[in-house]
Protein backbone atom coordinates (compact mmCIF):
# COMPACT_ATOMS: atom_id res chain seq x y z
CA UNK A 1 0.00 0.00 0.00
CA UNK A 2 0.79 3.31 -1.14
CA UNK A 3 0.73 6.53 1.41
CA UNK A 4 0.51 9.99 0.61
CA UNK A 5 1.44 12.29 3.80
CA UNK A 6 0.81 15.66 3.08
CA UNK A 7 2.97 18.38 5.09
CA UNK A 8 2.88 21.36 3.49
CA UNK A 9 0.68 23.12 0.92
CA UNK A 10 -2.53 21.89 1.25
CA UNK A 11 -5.11 23.58 2.34
CA UNK A 12 -2.95 26.71 2.01
CA UNK A 13 -0.48 28.28 -0.74
CA UNK A 14 2.99 27.84 -0.38
CA UNK A 15 5.63 25.53 1.76
CA UNK A 16 4.69 22.70 -0.53
CA UNK A 17 5.78 19.47 0.75
CA UNK A 18 4.88 15.32 0.44
CA UNK A 19 6.09 12.63 1.77
CA UNK A 20 5.12 9.21 -0.19
CA UNK A 21 6.07 6.52 1.45
CA UNK A 22 5.72 2.22 0.30
CA UNK A 23 6.19 0.08 3.27
CA UNK A 24 9.60 1.51 5.41
CA UNK A 25 11.03 3.30 2.31
CA UNK A 26 9.63 7.00 1.85
CA UNK A 27 10.70 9.67 -1.28
CA UNK A 28 10.33 13.84 0.04
CA UNK A 29 8.86 15.83 -2.90
CA UNK A 30 9.80 19.61 -2.55
CA UNK A 31 10.39 21.68 0.49
CA UNK A 32 9.52 24.77 0.02
CA UNK A 33 8.65 28.70 1.88
CA UNK A 34 5.42 29.89 2.39
CA UNK A 35 6.50 33.16 0.96
CA UNK A 36 3.66 35.48 2.67
CA UNK A 37 4.50 34.51 6.17
CA UNK A 38 8.21 34.02 5.54
CA UNK A 39 8.38 37.73 3.88
CA UNK A 40 6.56 38.78 6.92
CA UNK A 41 9.40 37.55 9.34
CA UNK A 42 12.11 38.90 6.87
CA UNK A 43 10.71 41.98 5.15
CA UNK A 44 12.37 40.59 2.13
CA UNK A 45 13.10 37.50 0.44
CA UNK A 46 16.70 37.87 0.14
CA UNK A 47 17.90 38.65 3.69
CA UNK A 48 21.05 36.92 4.59
CA UNK A 49 20.61 36.71 8.63
CA UNK A 50 19.23 32.85 9.84
CA UNK A 51 16.20 32.89 11.54
CA UNK A 52 15.70 30.04 14.19
CA UNK A 53 14.01 26.93 12.67
CA UNK A 54 11.99 26.82 15.35
CA UNK A 55 10.27 30.09 14.44
CA UNK A 56 9.52 29.62 10.92
CA UNK A 57 8.40 26.17 11.73
CA UNK A 58 5.95 28.02 14.51
CA UNK A 59 5.07 30.86 12.50
CA UNK A 60 4.24 28.24 9.12
CA UNK A 61 7.21 29.93 6.97
CA UNK A 62 8.44 26.63 6.60
CA UNK A 63 7.18 22.81 6.48
CA UNK A 64 6.71 21.29 10.03
CA UNK A 65 8.88 18.09 10.05
CA UNK A 66 9.31 17.48 13.17
CA UNK A 67 5.70 16.85 13.53
CA UNK A 68 6.34 13.96 11.12
CA UNK A 69 9.53 12.56 12.98
CA UNK A 70 8.62 8.63 11.98
CA UNK A 71 7.88 9.21 8.74
CA UNK A 72 10.62 12.09 8.22
CA UNK A 73 13.29 8.81 8.97
CA UNK A 74 11.90 6.56 6.17
CA UNK A 75 12.79 9.23 3.52
CA UNK A 76 15.47 8.00 1.39
CA UNK A 77 15.79 11.21 -0.88
CA UNK A 78 14.40 14.32 -1.31
CA UNK A 79 13.36 15.21 -4.98
CA UNK A 80 12.06 18.98 -6.00
CA UNK A 81 10.02 19.99 -9.23
CA UNK A 82 11.68 23.23 -9.71
CA UNK A 83 13.26 25.85 -8.61
CA UNK A 84 10.75 28.29 -6.96
CA UNK A 85 11.19 28.95 -3.38
CA UNK A 86 7.83 27.79 -2.28
CA UNK A 87 9.25 24.34 -3.68
CA UNK A 88 12.71 24.42 -2.66
CA UNK A 89 13.66 27.55 -0.28
CA UNK A 90 12.95 25.92 3.76
CA UNK A 91 15.94 23.01 2.34
CA UNK A 92 18.67 25.76 3.36
CA UNK A 93 16.70 25.41 6.96
CA UNK A 94 17.24 22.19 7.29
CA UNK A 95 20.21 21.63 6.85
CA UNK A 96 21.18 19.88 10.01
CA UNK A 97 18.26 17.62 9.78
CA UNK A 98 19.03 16.41 6.10
CA UNK A 99 21.03 13.26 6.07
CA UNK A 100 19.68 11.87 2.55
CA UNK A 101 20.16 13.18 -1.48
CA UNK A 102 18.44 15.89 -2.93
CA UNK A 103 17.73 15.57 -6.10
CA UNK A 104 16.63 18.29 -9.04
CA UNK A 105 17.11 19.29 -12.54
CA UNK A 106 20.51 21.08 -13.16
CA UNK A 107 18.93 24.75 -13.19
CA UNK A 108 16.86 23.92 -9.79
CA UNK A 109 20.04 22.63 -8.46
CA UNK A 110 21.81 25.08 -9.04
CA UNK A 111 20.03 27.68 -7.83
CA UNK A 112 19.52 25.75 -4.35
CA UNK A 113 23.38 25.71 -4.26
CA UNK A 114 22.82 29.67 -5.00
CA UNK A 115 20.23 29.55 -1.96
CA UNK A 116 22.23 27.63 0.77
CA UNK A 117 25.42 29.55 -0.19
CA UNK A 118 23.66 33.39 1.02
CA UNK A 119 22.48 31.19 3.79
CA UNK A 120 25.97 29.98 4.82
CA UNK A 121 24.88 26.91 5.05
CA UNK A 122 25.51 23.73 3.38
CA UNK A 123 24.19 20.16 2.91
CA UNK A 124 25.60 17.04 4.67
CA UNK A 125 24.58 14.58 1.96
CA UNK A 126 24.74 15.43 -1.92
CA UNK A 127 23.00 17.36 -4.30
CA UNK A 128 22.21 15.49 -7.25
CA UNK A 129 21.51 17.13 -10.63
CA UNK A 130 19.63 15.20 -13.45
CA UNK A 131 18.59 16.05 -16.78
CA UNK A 132 15.03 16.36 -17.67
CA UNK A 133 13.07 13.05 -18.62
CA UNK A 134 15.47 10.81 -16.43
CA UNK A 135 14.74 8.06 -14.62
CA UNK A 136 16.85 6.87 -11.34
CA UNK A 137 16.78 4.98 -8.49
CA UNK A 138 16.73 6.14 -4.92
CA UNK A 139 15.69 3.15 -2.57
CA UNK A 140 15.44 -0.86 -2.94
CA UNK A 141 11.46 -0.76 -3.36
CA UNK A 142 11.33 3.16 -5.18
CA UNK A 143 12.74 4.95 -8.23
CA UNK A 144 11.68 8.50 -9.43
CA UNK A 145 11.29 9.81 -13.03
CA UNK A 146 11.21 13.31 -14.18
CA UNK A 147 8.85 14.34 -16.66
CA UNK A 148 9.64 17.66 -18.30
CA UNK A 149 6.75 20.28 -18.43
CA UNK A 150 6.72 23.73 -19.19
CA UNK A 151 5.91 26.44 -15.96
CA UNK A 152 7.74 30.03 -15.28
CA UNK A 153 10.92 29.11 -14.29
CA UNK A 154 13.42 26.47 -16.42
CA UNK A 155 13.35 22.91 -16.38
CA UNK A 156 10.58 22.38 -14.27
CA UNK A 157 9.58 18.31 -14.20
CA UNK A 158 6.74 16.23 -13.11
CA UNK A 159 7.85 14.30 -10.48
CA UNK A 160 6.67 10.41 -10.91
CA UNK A 161 7.47 7.60 -7.59
CA UNK A 162 7.64 4.57 -8.66
CA UNK A 163 6.58 1.71 -6.81
CA UNK A 164 6.39 -2.06 -7.20
CA UNK A 165 2.40 -1.57 -6.71
CA UNK A 166 1.88 0.99 -9.00
CA UNK A 167 3.04 5.25 -9.42
CA UNK A 168 2.42 8.42 -7.66
CA UNK A 169 2.55 11.66 -9.99
CA UNK A 170 3.18 14.67 -8.89
CA UNK A 171 2.45 17.75 -10.70
CA UNK A 172 2.95 20.81 -8.65
CA UNK A 173 3.35 23.75 -10.62
CA UNK A 174 3.34 23.46 -14.23
CA UNK A 175 1.41 24.97 -17.22
CA UNK A 176 0.39 23.00 -20.74
CA UNK A 177 2.40 25.72 -23.50
CA UNK A 178 2.10 24.31 -26.54
CA UNK A 179 4.43 27.19 -27.99
CA UNK A 180 7.00 27.60 -25.15
CA UNK A 181 9.90 30.17 -25.97
CA UNK A 182 12.56 28.20 -24.58
CA UNK A 183 12.58 24.53 -23.90
CA UNK A 184 10.35 22.07 -25.00
CA UNK A 185 6.68 21.67 -25.03
CA UNK A 186 5.86 19.03 -22.06
CA UNK A 187 6.28 15.57 -22.82
CA UNK A 188 2.56 14.24 -23.17
CA UNK A 189 4.74 10.92 -24.70
CA UNK A 190 5.85 9.95 -21.09
CA UNK A 191 2.93 11.18 -19.38
CA UNK A 192 0.93 9.28 -21.47
CA UNK A 193 2.90 6.29 -21.36
CA UNK A 194 2.41 6.00 -17.64
CA UNK A 195 0.81 2.55 -16.36
CA UNK A 196 -1.04 2.17 -13.26
CA UNK A 197 -1.39 5.63 -11.91
CA UNK A 198 -2.48 5.03 -7.82
CA UNK A 199 -2.60 8.53 -7.83
CA UNK A 200 -1.92 11.77 -8.93
CA UNK A 201 -1.10 15.10 -6.96
CA UNK A 202 -2.27 18.57 -8.63
CA UNK A 203 -1.62 21.77 -8.51
CA UNK A 204 -4.91 23.96 -8.07
CA UNK A 205 -3.83 27.32 -7.71
CA UNK A 206 -6.59 28.29 -11.22
CA UNK A 207 -8.99 25.60 -10.07
CA UNK A 208 -11.53 28.09 -10.36
CA UNK A 209 -10.48 29.92 -13.76
CA UNK A 210 -12.67 28.54 -16.22
CA UNK A 211 -9.90 28.57 -19.25
CA UNK A 212 -6.82 27.19 -20.91
CA UNK A 213 -3.80 29.50 -19.69
CA UNK A 214 -2.14 31.31 -22.57
CA UNK A 215 1.47 30.77 -23.97
CA UNK A 216 4.17 32.67 -22.60
CA UNK A 217 4.77 33.35 -26.25
CA UNK A 218 1.27 35.65 -25.68
CA UNK A 219 3.08 37.42 -22.69
CA UNK A 220 6.01 37.91 -25.15
CA UNK A 221 3.73 39.52 -27.67
CA UNK A 222 2.22 42.10 -24.71
CA UNK A 223 5.87 43.07 -24.12
CA UNK A 224 6.52 43.66 -27.93
CA UNK A 225 3.33 45.48 -28.84
CA UNK A 226 4.71 47.92 -25.84
CA UNK A 227 8.03 47.95 -25.75
CA UNK A 228 8.55 48.43 -29.78
CA UNK A 229 4.55 50.58 -30.65
CA UNK A 230 4.57 52.95 -28.11
CA UNK A 231 7.26 56.27 -28.51
CA UNK A 232 10.05 56.12 -26.37
CA UNK A 233 12.85 57.98 -28.09
CA UNK A 234 15.30 59.67 -25.40
CA UNK A 235 13.23 58.44 -22.79
CA UNK A 236 13.96 56.12 -20.04
CA UNK A 237 12.67 52.37 -20.13
CA UNK A 238 12.85 50.54 -16.70
CA UNK A 239 11.42 46.97 -16.51
CA UNK A 240 10.61 44.58 -13.50
CA UNK A 241 9.20 40.91 -13.59
CA UNK A 242 10.60 38.01 -11.86
CA UNK A 243 14.01 36.94 -11.11
CA UNK A 244 13.28 33.42 -11.60
CA UNK A 245 11.30 33.79 -14.87
CA UNK A 246 14.64 33.27 -17.55
CA UNK A 247 12.55 33.01 -20.29
CA UNK A 248 10.96 36.36 -19.81
CA UNK A 249 14.25 37.99 -18.97
CA UNK A 250 15.37 36.51 -22.58
CA UNK A 251 12.19 38.16 -24.23
CA UNK A 252 13.24 41.51 -22.58
CA UNK A 253 16.58 41.69 -23.41
CA UNK A 254 15.67 40.78 -27.14
CA UNK A 255 13.32 43.51 -27.21
CA UNK A 256 16.08 46.07 -25.35
CA UNK A 257 18.16 44.85 -28.60
CA UNK A 258 15.68 45.28 -31.02
CA UNK A 259 15.40 48.69 -30.04
CA UNK A 260 19.24 49.31 -29.82
CA UNK A 261 19.09 49.54 -26.02
CA UNK A 262 21.81 48.13 -24.25
CA UNK A 263 19.77 45.80 -21.10
CA UNK A 264 21.24 46.60 -17.63
CA UNK A 265 20.12 44.07 -14.89
CA UNK A 266 20.00 45.62 -11.44
CA UNK A 267 19.37 43.44 -8.17
CA UNK A 268 20.93 41.06 -6.32
CA UNK A 269 18.07 38.09 -6.93
CA UNK A 270 18.00 38.46 -10.90
CA UNK A 271 21.84 38.69 -10.52
CA UNK A 272 21.63 35.10 -8.55
CA UNK A 273 19.02 33.24 -11.22
CA UNK A 274 20.88 34.38 -14.01
CA UNK A 275 24.26 32.88 -12.50
CA UNK A 276 22.40 29.82 -11.97
CA UNK A 277 20.60 29.58 -15.48
CA UNK A 278 24.48 30.18 -17.18
CA UNK A 279 25.61 26.98 -15.04
CA UNK A 280 23.42 25.17 -16.06
CA UNK A 281 24.20 26.00 -19.41
CA UNK A 282 20.38 27.44 -20.13
CA UNK A 283 21.54 31.25 -21.42
CA UNK A 284 24.09 33.64 -20.71
CA UNK A 285 23.62 37.42 -20.85
CA UNK A 286 27.05 38.35 -19.48
CA UNK A 287 28.09 39.69 -23.23
CA UNK A 288 25.07 41.51 -23.51
CA UNK A 289 23.98 43.14 -21.19
CA UNK A 290 25.67 44.97 -17.65
CA UNK A 291 25.20 44.16 -14.38
CA UNK A 292 24.55 45.26 -11.18
CA UNK A 293 24.48 42.82 -8.34
CA UNK A 294 24.42 44.73 -5.66
CA UNK A 295 21.91 47.50 -4.51
CA UNK A 296 24.83 49.39 -2.46
CA UNK A 297 26.34 49.90 -6.13
CA UNK A 298 23.21 51.74 -7.65
CA UNK A 299 24.20 54.84 -6.63
CA UNK A 300 27.50 54.67 -8.21
CA UNK A 301 26.44 53.23 -11.12
CA UNK A 302 24.15 56.08 -11.80
CA UNK A 303 26.74 58.41 -10.97
CA UNK A 304 29.11 56.78 -13.67
CA UNK A 305 26.20 55.94 -16.22
CA UNK A 306 26.06 59.58 -18.76
CA UNK A 307 22.85 58.61 -20.90
CA UNK A 308 20.44 55.80 -19.30
CA UNK A 309 17.97 56.46 -22.23
CA UNK A 310 20.48 53.99 -24.46
CA UNK A 311 19.53 51.28 -22.08
CA UNK A 312 16.75 48.93 -20.73
CA UNK A 313 16.67 48.84 -17.05
CA UNK A 314 15.18 45.23 -15.88
CA UNK A 315 15.24 45.78 -12.42
CA UNK A 316 13.98 43.77 -9.16
CA UNK A 317 10.39 44.66 -7.27
CA UNK A 318 7.33 43.98 -9.12
CA UNK A 319 5.26 43.32 -5.97
CA UNK A 320 6.56 47.05 -4.85
CA UNK A 321 8.69 45.09 -2.12
CA UNK A 322 10.10 48.49 -0.08
CA UNK A 323 13.69 46.75 0.15
CA UNK A 324 13.82 46.42 -3.82
CA UNK A 325 15.55 47.92 -6.41
CA UNK A 326 12.33 49.83 -8.27
CA UNK A 327 11.17 51.07 -4.91
CA UNK A 328 14.85 52.79 -3.89
CA UNK A 329 14.70 54.04 -7.83
CA UNK A 330 12.12 56.05 -6.85
CA UNK A 331 13.54 57.73 -3.24
CA UNK A 332 15.82 60.05 -3.29
CA UNK A 333 16.22 60.64 -6.90
CA UNK A 334 18.70 58.06 -7.15
CA UNK A 335 17.16 57.68 -10.93
CA UNK A 336 16.79 60.20 -13.11
CA UNK A 337 12.78 59.44 -14.29
CA UNK A 338 11.85 61.97 -16.41
CA UNK A 339 8.52 63.14 -17.90
CA UNK A 340 6.62 60.18 -19.79
CA UNK A 341 9.65 57.57 -19.51
CA UNK A 342 7.93 53.73 -19.46
CA UNK A 343 7.56 51.50 -16.34
CA UNK A 344 6.94 48.26 -17.24
CA UNK A 345 5.62 45.90 -15.00
CA UNK A 346 5.31 42.57 -16.66
CA UNK A 347 3.95 40.24 -13.33
CA UNK A 348 0.68 40.54 -11.97
CA UNK A 349 0.13 41.68 -7.71
CA UNK A 350 0.63 38.16 -6.46
CA UNK A 351 -2.66 38.25 -4.09
CA UNK A 352 -2.43 39.47 -0.65
CA UNK A 353 -2.57 42.49 1.73
CA UNK A 354 1.54 43.69 1.66
CA UNK A 355 1.41 43.46 -1.77
CA UNK A 356 -1.55 45.42 -3.22
CA UNK A 357 -0.15 47.84 -0.20
CA UNK A 358 3.84 48.39 -1.60
CA UNK A 359 2.15 48.53 -5.21
CA UNK A 360 0.14 51.04 -4.32
CA UNK A 361 2.68 53.47 -2.74
CA UNK A 362 5.38 52.25 -5.56
CA UNK A 363 2.89 53.39 -8.29
CA UNK A 364 1.93 56.61 -6.64
CA UNK A 365 5.66 57.73 -6.22
CA UNK A 366 5.75 56.68 -9.73
CA UNK A 367 2.73 58.29 -10.89
CA UNK A 368 4.64 61.37 -9.33
CA UNK A 369 7.32 61.41 -11.29
CA UNK A 370 4.77 61.61 -14.31
CA UNK A 371 6.45 58.24 -15.61
CA UNK A 372 4.06 55.70 -18.20
CA UNK A 373 2.63 52.64 -16.05
CA UNK A 374 2.28 49.70 -18.02
CA UNK A 375 0.95 46.98 -15.56
CA UNK A 376 0.05 43.10 -15.99
CA UNK A 377 2.38 42.20 -19.18
CA UNK A 378 1.85 38.34 -18.03
CA UNK A 379 0.41 35.65 -18.31
CA UNK A 380 0.72 32.87 -15.51
CA UNK A 381 2.90 29.80 -15.41
CA UNK A 382 -0.20 27.51 -13.96
CA UNK A 383 -2.74 25.39 -15.17
CA UNK A 384 -6.45 26.34 -15.24
CA UNK A 385 -9.27 24.48 -14.88
CA UNK A 386 -9.59 23.56 -18.53
CA UNK A 387 -5.73 22.43 -18.59
CA UNK A 388 -6.37 20.31 -15.72
CA UNK A 389 -9.39 18.28 -17.29
CA UNK A 390 -6.80 17.64 -20.50
CA UNK A 391 -4.25 16.68 -18.02
CA UNK A 392 -6.16 14.42 -16.19
CA UNK A 393 -7.31 12.96 -18.96
CA UNK A 394 -3.83 12.28 -20.25
CA UNK A 395 -2.63 10.90 -16.74
CA UNK A 396 -5.43 9.05 -16.24
CA UNK A 397 -5.15 8.33 -11.98
CA UNK A 398 -6.77 6.32 -9.73
CA UNK A 399 -7.35 8.99 -7.21
CA UNK A 400 -6.87 12.70 -6.95
CA UNK A 401 -5.31 14.88 -4.72
CA UNK A 402 -5.50 18.75 -5.45
CA UNK A 403 -2.84 20.41 -3.62
CA UNK A 404 -1.60 23.99 -3.95
CA UNK A 405 -4.55 25.67 -3.18
CA UNK A 406 -7.06 27.12 -0.38
CA UNK A 407 -9.91 24.96 0.27
CA UNK A 408 -12.27 26.48 -2.63
CA UNK A 409 -9.82 25.97 -5.18
CA UNK A 410 -9.12 22.52 -4.01
CA UNK A 411 -13.27 21.55 -3.71
CA UNK A 412 -13.28 23.40 -7.46
CA UNK A 413 -10.71 20.74 -8.60
CA UNK A 414 -12.62 18.38 -6.91
CA UNK A 415 -15.70 19.17 -8.56
CA UNK A 416 -13.74 19.27 -12.03
CA UNK A 417 -13.00 15.37 -10.88
CA UNK A 418 -16.28 14.83 -10.49
CA UNK A 419 -18.05 15.83 -13.68
CA UNK A 420 -15.13 13.38 -15.27
CA UNK A 421 -16.80 10.58 -13.57
CA UNK A 422 -14.81 10.24 -10.49
CA UNK A 423 -16.44 9.15 -7.26
CA UNK A 424 -16.63 11.55 -4.44
CA UNK A 425 -14.27 8.45 -2.45
CA UNK A 426 -11.69 8.80 -5.02
CA UNK A 427 -10.92 13.01 -4.49
CA UNK A 428 -9.12 13.71 -0.97
CA UNK A 429 -9.89 17.27 -0.25
CA UNK A 430 -6.56 17.14 2.60
CA UNK A 431 -5.15 19.18 5.25
CA UNK A 432 -1.16 19.00 6.32
CA UNK A 433 -0.55 15.82 7.69
CA UNK A 434 -4.35 14.02 7.10
CA UNK A 435 -2.71 11.41 5.03
CA UNK A 436 -4.44 9.08 2.31
CA UNK A 437 -3.61 5.22 1.63
CA UNK A 438 -3.85 4.50 -2.38
ZN1 LIG B 1 6.36 27.38 -9.36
Amino acid sequence: MIEVIPIGGFSEIGRNCVIVKYKDEAVMLDLGLHMENYIRLTEDEDVPFKIPLSTLVREKAVPDLLSVKEDFKAVKAICVSHAHLDHVGAIPFYTSKIKVPVHGTDFTIEVLKALLKDKKQSLKSDLISHKENSKFKISKNLSVEFISVTHSTPQTVIIVVHTPEGCVVYANDFKLDNAPIMGSKPNYKAMQELKNVKGLILDSLYALDPRKTPSESIAREMMRDVLLGVSSNNQNIVVTTFSSHIVRLKTIVELAESLKRKPVFVGRSLSKYLDAAKNAGIINFEKRADFVRFGSKLEDYFKKVKNTEDKLFIVTGHQGEPKAVLSRLTKNNLFPFNYEDLVLFCCKIIPNEDNFRNRSVLESKLKSKKVRIFTDLHVSGHACREDHREFIKIINPEKVIPTHGEVPMLIAQKELCLELGYKEKDVHILKNFSRVYL
